[in-house]
């Protein structure tokens, strides 16, 4: 088991110094950070990925160069510089809405990548899971249809933005013909129709340099303010008021209208894959995404937005919130599990209560590497090899990141505070990124571990970033 030092970075929608749970738990774990209250702490990234690389905090050694050089069975790949685990597990501390935006699938990611390297850093997919550590809401996947029909029949703004009689009304028509909008049957031609004037609809939606968004939204405010509702929640008004002040005259402000607005309570967990549009709005969560850095932006953000690419790669289902969460399964005594339908990466849930007793202090050993991030309390860790050779003790408490081997067996033999942390691991091999043939744009900002630490040779074998 190895201890890391992990990456932050500050992005401009990260909640400020002492309100973020990033700066709190990334200054618990490094003692000499001091946490800025004007900068604003948006990720800490627990992983191998070259946009914000893991390294063992007692060397600098960067964790991809550190799996070349002690290579397992699953991490094998002969002449390799860098290994790279599959996933990246993230804490979030969001205080105003992310980019809306979809994760390319990796033939999509390939074809992006061979011909805009620049915006499109990467090969590999994106699948993301959030479990919310805080109240953690965000937009995700289109609403059912029913839902979608009746704020196109409540929001004459709604209408006209998704093109009146020549787009939204086909789309009107054919969800109207569909015979149970409560339980749709996703193989019928009337939903398989739908997704196609959908598609319409929202390619209408994103013409560039359309002239009438501005009068659109003034009139949806108008509408709300007169009490219109159709299928929209009151909290989902209090998202959308908000939106019209944070991103004043974009388009995304209407993105409530048509997409999921889901409230995780603590503890809950949500998962989608790749052609999804989706926005996160606020809340503080542990995200587990493919090792990836492929975003398609659409709107509410200063980056690229890339309007083809965005609608071609979108899957236009019209869905159920239930159908994003994922359950948990309890694994032992102290182990929760989240595992969504996806190979590059689960999630496990450790909870240790000071009077546990023995046999509710052990982790699952896996035959895979994994990363275990503690957010609260204090304990001691007894790492031993699968024949119980004892390799090493560890005083534990929050802030503490690990990587933790194969088949490395680790229970906790003392916890003086209730202690909880998250371990991601995965059987997949990573992606390659040593012929990554440059570092996304927005890694180029300096970080504040760039500033903390000085970088030994192991980090020089690292691809270097082109600017
Ligand atoms: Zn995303």
């Amino acid at each position: 088991m190895e201890q890391l030092q992990c990456h932050v970075k500050q992005y401009a929608w990260g909640k400020y110094g002492e309100d973020s749970e990033v700066a709190r738990l990334f200054a618990d774990g490094h003692s000499t950070f001091q946490i800025d209250n004007k900068t604003p702490y948006a990720e800490l990234w627990m992983g191998t990925h070259p946009d914000g690389p893991a390294q063992l905090k007692k060397c600098s050694t960067r964790l991809s160069t550190y799996l070349a050089k002690h290579p397992s069975p699953l991490t094998n790949n002969n002449s390799a510089k860098n290994i790279h685990l599959p996933f990246i597990m993230k804490v979030m501390s969001i205080r105003t809405t992310l980019s809306l935006q979809v994760h390319p699938t990796k033939e999509q990611a390939r074809k992006l990548h061979e011909s805009d390297p620049i915006n499109y850093p990467d090969r590999n997919h994106k699948p993301e899971l959030a479990y919310a550590l805080t109240r953690f809401e965000l937009l995700c996947g289109f609403r059912p249809a029913r839902e979608i029909l009746k704020n196109l029949q409540t929001f004459p703004s709604f209408r006209l933005l998704f093109g009146g009689d020549t787009y939204a009304k086909p789309l009107e028509d054919c969800i109207s013909e569909m015979k149970n909008l409560d339980s749709v049957n996703q193989d019928s031609p009337e939903y398989q129709k739908s997704r196609k004037y959908l598609e319409d609809c929202f390619r209408f939606m994103m013409v560039p340099d359309r002239t009438d968004v501005h009068d659109l939204i003034a009139q949806l405010l108008s509408e709300l303010d007169n009490g219109l509702r159709g299928a929209v929640e009151e909290v989902t008004v209090g998202v959308i008021r908000k939106m019209s002040k944070d991103f004043p005259n974009d388009i995304g402000i209407f993105s409530p209208l048509f997409l999921n607005h889901m409230i995780l309570e603590p503890g809950q967990c949500c998962y989608y894959a790749a052609e999804e549009l989706h926005a996160y709005l606020s809340g503080e969560c542990v995200e587990c995404v493919g090792c990836s850095n492929n975003t398609i932006r659409a709107a509410m953000t200063p980056k690229y937005i890339d309007r083809d690419a965005l609608c071609s790669v979108l899957n236009y289902k019209m869905t159920e919130q239930k159908d994003y969460l994922v359950d948990e399964r309890r694994v032992n005594g102290c182990v929760d599990e989240y595992a969504p339908d996806c190979k590059d990466f689960q999630l496990h849930r450790i909870r240790v209560k000071t009077n546990d007793t023995e046999k509710d202090m052990k982790m699952p050993t896996l035959d895979c590497p994994s990363i275990l991030v503690i957010v609260s309390g204090k304990g001691t860790i007894e790492e031993s090899t699968t024949d119980d050779q004892l390799i090493g003790q560890y005083e534990v408490k929050r802030g503490d990141i690990f990587y933790i081997p194969p088949k490395h067996n680790i229970r906790f033999t003392e916890c003086s505070e209730a202690l909880e942390g998250y371990r991601t691991f995965s059987d997949e091999m990573g992606p390659d990124h040593d012929n990554r043939l440059v570092t996304s744009v927005q890694s180029t900002v300096p970080t504040i571990n760039e500033k903390m630490l000085k970088l030994d040779a192991d980090m020089e074998e690292a691809p270097t970033a082109v600017v």
